[in-house]
């Protein structure tokens, strides 16, 4: 990737099509730019890369988030506190010459936009547009309202949402591109439909409307949902909307049914001006239509952008044997016959490599003869961090018995988060209880992008126990999985279609409750992975190797921005036949 390029973009592919329009309050763009919170910017990084790969006519659009979102400090006792991540986008991008105006409550707003290229392999650009308020001329809070990433309450959210939306329309309408696909990277960016359905009125907010005027912008819009549960979609109240959005338009909105309850629910409003929405796994879209039954939700099960996610030798070690993995992953197919000797080989040096940071981090020495766990991701209380401490006495039998295990931990809880952060701290003092000479836990502070290629690339089983069905999809184990790395489960998100037993892991049973889940994880350590680990590194590296074959092939960005193409943005036919009927697994939530 290169930075500040001014050359055109091109539209090799679909010339005839237009640009598609990407909004996502977050992108992880660069590991140094703190533009990011986790999943959903990771995502979103991942797919614009894969999409420049590919040469997708495509054009984004996010906040410059110039306070960043939090770096994590945790204290001795594991009490999280958090320091802002300034930084200033005219050190690394070029300020593009256009600025529009919004209007937020009654104050005018002016947004200006930093432009980011990412060059994809074949020299295709994508570029991203940070939009910024910081400008003389908006009031001292106006300045601020691209500052925080998920800083602030609720009317701060609403006015970063009108920035995000409708200051993006505005900002691609002045830039003159032609734009048929509008795609809103969750409800966050909703807001856009109404820049398009006033255009479509030609001005003023208090033009009647017609069912026609609707269809024009559905024609051009596209959904992806991320949230599985009702609590998790972003709303606003209706005297939030009519104070800070305006009274004309929140009655506007109000007759096209995106009020309900007294709410703006902003992932109503998406699917009410959309063509085609998706989820993104397959059991999420079946979550996601059991939510809005009004709605036909496909499901397009997300991916990762492969070369940003695989350590430096297991990309040197695929060059080798399968070289045009690069242009189709589909080809890491052929991992079922790398060479078993040299897969141990790269995978010793992801966990020495991984190792020796955390010794020059937190001075403690790893063995790496010993299998390692990982688990690190969004503190939040569903994913249930402390689930493996349920039972630590249990745990640190398993551990003696097996002749040695250790687990690597990381994760920041938002800000306002009470109870993830004290899963943080009972997970910090849990494990300075209970580490010994057989057991060996570690917490890493300030978990990232770079701590996460390391862990995912680094230790042996990837672990994830979310509490079903919370998890949309999951990212993070598919970056393991690339890397050769099993996971060990709930059967939730992607891992219901990840998961073949003793293949490319092993499935953590349901249970009723947390308990019944906790011990199901306890017996699958202790009767199958472990007993797999101790049989030798040969053995070991036959589900490495099938873990790449099956789900590195197929968990990838450069497969999903493909479904995206020809299922969202250029549909191959317009038509109403989406994934309505499950495969019985994914009804059922497990599979065996
Ligand atoms: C991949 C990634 C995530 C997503 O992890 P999941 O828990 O699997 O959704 C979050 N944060 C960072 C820094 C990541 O790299």
């Amino acid at each position: 990737m290169s930075e500040n390029q001014s050359k055109p973009f091109s539209y090799e592919i679909f010339p005839q099509c237009g640009i598609v329009a990407y909004f996502s309050m977050e992108i992880a763009i660069d590991p140094k730019m703190p533009t990011y919170s986790g999943g959903l910017g990771v995502l979103a990084g991942d797919t614009l890369r894969s999409a420049a790969d590919l040469g997708v006519p495509l054009v984004a659009f996010t906040l410059a988030h110039r306070q960043g979102y939090f770096q994590q400090v945790l204290d001795s006792n594991g009490v999280q506190s958090e320091q802002s991540q300034p930084w200033n986008p005219a050190d690394r991008l070029k300020e593009i010459p256009v600025r529009v105006t919004v209007s937020i409550e009654d104050r005018v707003v002016t947004v200006r936009a930093w432009r980011y290229d990412v060059v994809g392999r074949y020299g295709h650009i994508v570029p991203i547009f940070l939009l910024d308020t910081d400008l003389d001329g908006n009031t001292a809070w106006d300045r601020g309202l691209t500052d925080h990433l998920y800083g602030g309450d609720s009317n701060y959210r609403l006015q970063q949402e009108i920035i995000l939306g409708m200051g993006g329309v505005r900002i691609l309408n002045a830039l003159g591109l032609t734009t048929n696909v509008y795609h809103m990277n969750e409800g966050h960016a909703a807001l856009l439909t109404l820049a398009l359905l006033e255009s479509q009125l030609g001005g003023g907010p208090a033009l009647p409307i017609t069912e026609s005027d609707v269809a024009a912008v559905q024609a051009k819009c596209v959904f992806t949902t991320h949230t599985p549960v009702p609590a998790g979609h972003d709303r606003f109240s209706t005297e939030q909307a009519i104070r800070i959005l305006g009274g004309e338009r929140t009655a506007r909105l109000e007759k096209l049914d995106c009020i309900t309850d007294g709410f703006l629910n902003m992932t109503t409003m998406a699917l009410r001006f959309s063509r085609y929405a998706n989820g993104v796994a397959l059991k999420h879209g079946a979550v996601s239509r059991a939510m809005f039954p009004k709605n036909n939700i496909d499901s397009i099960t997300n991916g990762v952008h492969a070369p940003t996610w695989l350590s430096e030798p297991m990309q040197n070690l695929f060059d080798k044997h399968i070289p045009a993995w690069r242009r189709d992953n589909l080809y890491l197919r052929n991992a079922i016959d790398l060479p078993v000797a040299e897969l141990i080989d790269v995978h010793d040096q992801a966990k020495q490599t991984l190792f020796t940071e955390i010794a020059t981090v937190t001075g403690k020495v790893l063995n790496p003869n010993v299998l390692t766990l990982g688990f690190a991701r969004r503190a939040a209380t569903y994913k249930r961090a402390d689930l493996l401490f349920t039972d630590p006495q249990r745990l640190a039998e398993i551990a003696q018995a097996a002749g040695g295990l250790q687990i690597i931990y990381g994760g920041k809880a938002h800000p306002q988060d009470q109870p993830g952060k004290a899963i943080i701290k009972k997970v910090i003092e849990t494990a300075a209880k209970l580490s010994n000479d057989s057991l060996r836990i570690i917490y890493l502070e300030n978990y990232n992008w770079e701590l996460g290629a390391l862990l995912t690339a680094g230790v042996d089983v990837w672990v994830n126990t979310p509490r079903r069905p919370y998890e949309a999809s999951g990212t993070s184990g598919m970056k393991a999985a690339l890397n050769g790395v099993p996971s060990l489960s709930i059967l939730d998100g992607w891992w219901i279609e990840g998961c073949i037993e003793n293949v490319t892991g092993w499935a953590i049973e349901d249970g009723e409750d947390d308990l019944a889940e906790a011990f199901a994880l306890y017996r699958k350590l202790e009767s199958s992975v472990l007993p797999l680990y101790r049989s030798g590194m040969e053995k070991w590296a036959e589900i490495m190797r099938t873990t790449i074959a099956h789900n590195g092939s197929f968990f990838n960005t450069n497969r999903m921005v493909k479904q995206y193409t020809r299922n969202s943005y250029y549909p191959v036919q317009l038509t109403e036949e989406t994934n309505v009927v499950e495969p019985a697994f994914v009804k059922a939530g497990t599979r065996d």
